[in-house]
């Protein structure tokens, strides 16, 4: 379906959970989220139903997000269900990667395609840091997992400025060892916990890796590659070249709001709605959504309304 602006939405994010084994430092606070009932949270039936008014709008691609999407129970035959609805042509994951030794495979059989699995630093000292909870062997086994069962892999590095930007070559170095695409991402101003040295602009990776060949553009991300290497190197600019222009997305939160914008707070609630009402409801987030949200730096922090697990990144 088209919005008020032209743009075909064809891509749901859909949070599962707010909750999460780690307390990224830019997500959430550090004594975690509210802890909601199951009854406060979209049910399974909910969300099959959601996606399929979803597919009927025009939708072709869902992101299963979080918090933590491999902490909810059942996943996989939620992943499952969602893989099988009419329209529906990919199913791809976001995580932190640790749960996915015990998961990949049934993931995979579920048909799942694609993962994109969260990792800031190669240095086990600095991912304890920045996830507060994290220990960088288990993301690292979830990345093997991940390519041993055979998804297509990208790697999610959120840029911060004094934390990992010297790290920047090192995780470039993935995409030589391994048939993955690692993707730069700008810090956004969620939590106000980073000062104003840390929201630095993804041309630091131009500078830092002269050899980059560029390829091309998704939309979203500018791409590269190193000369030789097995993966592309993509720059997501949030802060420094909003997309909103060619966003094609929507959100469903874990607790049942539609977002129609990341960065602004209006939302609409699908939980509890009979079919026709849930079905009026996303088409009228769709037409609501709008041509762009406030430009966001350090001084000026996201309109989102909430942390960035309860959202689904
Ligand atoms: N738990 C999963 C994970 O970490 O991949 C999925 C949810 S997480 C909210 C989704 C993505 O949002 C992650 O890649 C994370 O790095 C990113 N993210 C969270 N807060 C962010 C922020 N303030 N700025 C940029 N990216 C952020
Ligand atoms: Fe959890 Fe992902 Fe947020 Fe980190 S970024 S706290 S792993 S939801």
């Amino acid at each position: 379906m088209r919005d008020s602006f032209g743009r075909d939405i064809t891509y749901l994010r859909l949070s599962v959970t707010d909750r999460c084994n780690l307390r990224c430092r830019y997500c959430m606070p550090e004594e975690g989220c509210s802890r909601k009932q199951h009854d406060e949270i979209l049910s399974f039936e909910e969300i099959v139903r959601a996606v399929r008014y979803c597919s009927e709008l025009g939708i072709i691609k869902v992101r299963i997000t979080g918090g933590e999407p491999l902490v909810r129970k059942n996943i996989s035959s939620l992943c499952n269900e969602i893989s099988k609805i009419e329209g529906i042509e990919e199913v791809c994951l976001t995580t932190n990667g640790t749960l996915l030794p015990s998961l990949a495979g049934s993931l995979r059989d579920a048909g799942v395609g694609r993962v994109n699995i969260s990792l800031d630093t190669l240095s086990p000292d600095k991912y304890r840091m920045i996830t507060r909870l994290g220990n960088l062997s288990d993301a690292l086994a979830g990345l093997r997992a991940a390519l041993d069962a055979g998804f297509t892999v990208k790697v999610n590095a959120v840029l911060i400025g004094g934390f990992n930007d010297s790290e920047i070559p090192d995780l470039a170095s993935l995409t030589m060892k391994y048939p993955l695409d690692l993707r730069f991402i700008e810090l956004m101003p969620m939590t106000n916990g980073f000062g104003a040295e840390a929201y630095i602009k993804s041309d630091v990776v131009l500078e830092m890796l002269p050899e980059l060949q560029e390829e091309d553009s998704d939309g979203v991300a500018r791409r590269f590659r190193l000369p030789g290497a097995k993966g592309r190197i993509g720059l997501i600019s949030p802060v420094s070249d909003m997309f909103c222009s060619s966003c094609n997305r929507i959100r469903i939160t874990s607790d049942g709001y539609v977002k129609p914008c990341l960065h602004c707070a209006d939302e609409h609630c699908i939980k509890g709605l009979d079919d026709a009402a849930m079905r009026a409801v996303l088409r009228e987030a769709i037409l609501s959504k709008p041509a762009c949200h406030a430009a966001l730096s350090a001084e000026r922090s996201s309109n989102a309304g909430r942390f960035m697990n309860e959202i689904g990144g």
